[in-house]
């Protein structure tokens, strides 16, 4: 169950337009059974992924304090039963009543935690209300403006202590029921091979189809179109068997036979096959080593935000292997400073060795590639890493970090709130990815992050 947020205050204070602004265009009514449900306005409300549901109270108050005590006791069971919190919005370009004062004692005897939100605040002409509101004792008031969408963030920081858990596992919850209702969710792993001439792509590919069946046409465990070969790779280690659609892109640029097409990958089709692919082996020769135009695809493979792997090609044949495995991990390193540690496979498509290690990891970086982080988890690491290493303070004046969210996965994407995030140096937003990657689980995989100032 999804955490309940309720709206308190009188009337014409913003609550109707704050709820519409937390309910984005998902406006809906409810419940309209005539009584005291009447004109009760319920939402689902997403701020920064923390989903909840919002009630708006808009037409339940009254504007004679005299029976206001009466009107707002009469619904309470229907109005803070089941409530998680509370917001309770003032004016704060018109400053307290006697009503706002009344409903927040009134407030203050109920057992449900409360947010005190000064609506109407942009510009400089609420400043006076939002002070004035410290005195209903209901803690440090949310400056807000619900009509121009100012405050959202900090409305966000002071409803996560409270419903951040719940709002939590109630996504969790979905997500379990969601995977649980699908056999298969992510497909077949969509992979393709990519590297310069003769680092052995035809004769790697022809290795895991299975060259015979390749040369002498379609067989049955093979589909072939244009873009791609769907085969299945049996997991030596576990016995699983795995769906694997190899990319083929030079078969989009031209028709030729099936052997044809797949053969000839080389640097400029690389490009085509990051559209269609969710991970890109990049295909080294072990007499070659690492050239630059190596870098050049990997670096474009990222750029396009696919996961990337490196396999060395005729292990059989390599010279001084560890010290020419290390090498190529140390250039990668260095040459792909955006991803440390790239899955790194010696194999030799001649003799096999190393192709299940290689299938298997492929999986396994898809998996991450396409992960998502729980928000809570996420914010507990963001916490923890500002506190260790704190954002500058250019001028004198500290840059705000305030919460992060994954916006999306394939490839995984963050976006960081905060304020005066122009003056962010570039190392602090290098220090926030590569966070992201060792500690959440995202080694080795394109990892992006936006900053936002929520207005
Ligand atoms: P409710 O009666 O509490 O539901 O209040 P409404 O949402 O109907 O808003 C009352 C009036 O305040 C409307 O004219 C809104 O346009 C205006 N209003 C709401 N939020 C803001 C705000 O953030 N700034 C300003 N200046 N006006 C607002
Ligand atoms: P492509 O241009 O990348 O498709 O490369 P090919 O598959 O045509 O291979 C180029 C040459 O490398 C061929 O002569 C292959 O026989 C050879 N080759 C490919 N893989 C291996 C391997 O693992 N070991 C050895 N020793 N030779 C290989």
């Amino acid at each position: 169950m999804k955490p309940q947020v309720i709206i308190i205050g009188r009337p014409n204070v913003g609550k109707s337009t704050l709820f519409n602004r937390l309910v984005g265009k998902k406006l809906a009514l409810v419940d309209d059974q005539p009584g005291v449900t009447r004109d009760r306005r319920m939402g689902d409300a997403d701020i920064a992924g923390m989903a909840f549901t919002i009630v708006d109270t808009a037409g339940w108050e009254d504007d004679d304090p005299e029976t206001l005590p009466g009107r707002m006791r009469k619904q309470t069971e229907v109005s803070l039963e089941g409530a998680d919190a509370a917001l309770f919005v003032i004016d704060a370009r018109a400053g307290l009543t006697p009503l706002d004062e009344e409903i927040g004692r009134w407030l203050r005897g109920q057992s449900v935690p409360v947010v005190l939100v000064a609506n109407k605040a942009e510009g400089r002409a609420g400043e006076g209300g939002v002070l004035e509101s410290y005195s209903l004792g209901l803690g440090e008031p949310i400056a807000i403006s619900a009509e121009h969408g100012e405050g959202v963030a900090d409305l966000f920081g002071a409803l996560w202590p409270i419903i951040g858990a719940k709002a939590e596992a109630a996504e969790t919850a979905a997500e379990f029921a969601l995977s649980e209702g699908e056999e298969a969710p992510l497909g077949p792993l969509k992979l393709a091979i990519v590297g310069r001439p003769n680092a052995g792509k035809s004769t790697l590919i022809n290795r895991l189809l299975g060259e015979d069946r390749l040369l002498t046409g379609p067989e049955a465990g093979i589909t072939r179109d244009s873009i791609a070969v769907d085969w299945q790779w049996t997991d030596p280690k576990s016995g699983d068997v795995r769906d694997v659609r190899l990319i083929d892109t030079a078969g989009m640029r031209k028709k030729r036979n099936v052997v044809e097409k797949l053969e000839k990958l080389s640097v400029a089709d690389a490009r085509r096959a990051v559209d269609f692919a969710e991970v890109v082996v990049l295909l080294l020769d072990a007499t070659q080593g690492l050239e630059h135009q190596d870098l050049k695809i990997a670096d474009m493979v990222l750029q396009e935000g696919r996961a990337l792997m490196v396999a060395i090609n005729k292990w059989d044949v390599a010279e001084d292997p560890s010290k020419l495995f290390n090498g190529i991990r140390h250039a990668l390193d260095e040459g792909l400073a955006q991803v440390r540690g790239l899955p790194l496979f010696a194999v030799s498509a001649k003799t096999g060795k190393g192709l299940d290690d290689l299938l298997r990891a492929a999986f396994e970086l898809r998996e991450s590639w396409s992960k998502r982080v729980p928000t809570a988890a996420l914010n507990r690491w963001f916490d923890d890493a500002l506190e260790a290493n704190p954002p500058p303070a250019p001028g004198g004046k500290r840059i705000k970090l305030r919460y992060i969210t994954q916006a999306g996965n394939r490839p995984p994407r963050f976006v960081v709130f905060g304020t005066r995030l122009d003056m962010l140096p570039k190392s602090y937003e290098r220090y926030l990815v590569n966070g992201i990657r060792k500690n959440l689980g995202f080694d080795a995989v394109p990892v992006r992050v936006v900053l936002k100032s929520p207005k």
